[in-house]
């Protein structure tokens, strides 16, 4: 496609024989595609700005993929992963892609028809992924940017940039300013609340695709069964092996300081999500007074919610969830104030959009894996060696597998 502008600033003004303008920029000669093409010039002469991009449509599909290992958690148990497939279209022809994990059919349909009504309201503006978050954070500020309604805004988020990247034909982590090197990873695959013996043959069963690291979900009604699960998959796993464990927000803040202090000598990795989420003063105090690291974050609601955390000191590292933090943006902007007080920043689900924001994230921590969306991808994540790196496509690299969600879709 021929350019029509050749704007690249500073230097002298050119007309060819085609008619075209030309700029001498700072010693940079820059020619359009036609010149380059008709006189077979070095494509690194060819000018290299780019049409911006311009919002067409969003189109939603709902799948419902099986679990490989279905999940019992103390908040509930999930056999299906509801997903919600969101495509970006733009008028220039790029379509930016994300998804969402809905946690319940409810919230797909919730977010599906939140994400219609945004499309009314974007249509035809430049996809421009900052000024559209700050454009819908008004117009959702009366019924709140918070739960289904952040959900829709971070997916819209999300496939923006998504779209950008594919523009610019880079990965995602290298749009952002990172690079495409390995990030330890953990498999978050099943491992719910389960008896000791089937969780010590399960962890085995996750740990063979290649990790070297495994999440156990606790919160048994008797804490005594939270120890001799975790010392059994312990056991299962030998030492060596990094074992994360989650509470989902079971615990009192005695009981978390008792339970975590009764899982020394296991070697645990971090304690999560202990009591709930919102009690930054209780976190506080289970920190202080536990040796093991407290992780959470999960449920941080848009960036400032990361201030809160470094500023009480209720964490000693970080998780966002991309869908929750306020998508792509909102991951970068929380990412730079975990920076600035230097707490290590891990991610929530959606893997395959987690693993470029981590490569671009100062204190980048771990991934976590799921393989929930695998059934819907034409090129799920890889595991090497317990990593993962981000794919080398352009933006995200999210391909749909059409058969795949023919056997999982919805609608
Ligand atoms: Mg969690």
């Amino acid at each position: 496609m021929a350019a029509d502008f050749l704007d690249c600033g500073v230097g002298s003004h050119l007309v060819n024989q085609f008619g075209e303008s030309n700029d001498i920029g700072l010693g940079l000669v820059r020619f359009s595609d036609r010149l380059v093409d008709t006189l077979s010039l070095p494509p690194a002469w060819r000018n290299t700005v780019k049409p911006a991009l311009h919002i067409s449509a969003i189109r939603t599909r709902f799948v419902k993929v099986p679990m490989k290992f279905p999940l019992g958690t103390s908040a509930a148990r999930v056999t299906a992963a509801p997903l919600l497939l969101v495509d970006l279209e733009t008028k220039e022809g790029v379509i930016g892609r994300s998804y969402l994990f809905c946690y319940r059919d409810s919230g797909a349909r919730a977010i599906a028809e939140i994400l219609a009504e945004a499309n009314g309201l974007i249509a035809g503006m430049e996809a421009a992924p900052a000024k559209i978050a700050d454009f819908l954070g008004r117009r959702y500020a009366l019924l709140g940017v918070t739960g289904v309604a952040r959900m829709a805004l971070a997916a819209i988020d999300i496939a923006l940039w998504d779209a950008q990247a594919v523009a610019a034909e880079m990965p995602l982590a290298t749009f952002l300013g990172g690079t495409l090197d390995p990030i330890p990873a953990y498999n978050s695959d099943g491992l719910g609340l389960m008896p000791a013996k089937d969780a010590a043959e399960e962890a085995v069963r996750l740990l063979e695709p290649g990790f070297h690291a495994v999440k156990l979900r606790l919160g048994h009604a008797d804490a005594r069964v939270d120890r001799e699960v975790a010392a059994a998959v312990r056991g299962a796993m030998g030492s060596d092996a990094a074992l994360m464990v989650d509470y989902n927000q079971a615990l009192t803040v005695p009981e978390a300081i008792q339970r975590g202090r009764a899982l020394d000598g296991l070697n645990v990795y971090w304690l999560e999500e202990q009591i709930r989420h919102g009690d930054l003063q209780g976190y506080a105090a289970i920190a202080a007074a536990l040796d093991t690291p407290v992780q959470l974050g999960e449920n941080l609601d848009g960036p400032e919610a990361v201030f809160d955390v470094v500023a009480t000191r209720a964490a000693d590292y970080l998780m966002l969830d991309p869908a929750r933090i306020g998508g792509v943006t909102g991951w970068m902007r929380g990412a730079a104030i975990a920076a600035a007080r230097g707490v290590p920043v891990s991610s929530h689900l959606f893997p395959e959009i987690s693993i470029h924001l981590l490569a671009a994230t100062p204190t980048a921590h771990w991934l976590e894996y799921t393989s929930w969306a695998d059934a819907i991808l034409e090129a799920p994540l890889e595991i090497v060696d317990g990593r993962i790196a981000p794919p080398n496509r352009p933006g995200l690299g999210l391909q749909w597998s059409e058969s795949g969600i023919a056997r999982c879709g919805l609608g």
